[in-house]
């Protein structure tokens, strides 16, 4: 079982952000920027690319969503997307809010960010999610 699939699962915790029957969106621990989003499928895959295809596109639609809930919260031009999958064998997406180049830095991550500052973020960018629909 990956970490990812352990958070999914409720038996790490993290701050959430947004479910569905097939993905499940959370905070990055090590934000490259604030609201440093990752979209993952519930099915544990290693390589974005090996998704099916209807999986793979789900999933863009679902960090679609994500990313207008971000953007309604976290002041920036726009949200950034990265997928790297270097570090976790499990597909995700990093949705980045960003207004230069360098917030997409993953070089520089945010030192000790806050927990009450992250768990604020998350419970705000949930209510704009669901507010979605
Ligand atoms: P990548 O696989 O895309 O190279 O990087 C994995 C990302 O997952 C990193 O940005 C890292 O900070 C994040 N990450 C790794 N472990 C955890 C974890 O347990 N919880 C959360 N929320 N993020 C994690």
């Amino acid at each position: 079982m990956t970490i990812f699939s352990r958070i999914i699962a409720g038996e790490i915790p993290s701050y959430k952000i947004a479910e569905d029957d097939n993905f499940f969106a959370f905070l990055d621990i090590n934000p490259v920027s604030w609201g440093h989003t990752l979209v993952v499928p519930k099915q544990e895959t290693d390589y974005i690319f090996d998704l099916s295809d209807e999986t793979l596109s789900d999933m863009m639609v679902f960090a679609k969503k994500v990313a207008a809930a971000l953007k309604s919260v976290i002041p920036c031009r726009k949200v950034g997307v990265a997928v790297l999958g270097l570090e976790v064998p499990h597909a995700h997406i990093h949705l980045i809010p960003i207004t230069k180049e360098g917030d997409m830095d993953f070089k520089h991550k945010i030192a000790d960010p806050d927990p009450a500052r992250m768990a604020d973020i998350a419970a705000k960018v949930n209510d704009a999610f669901e507010k979605l629909g």
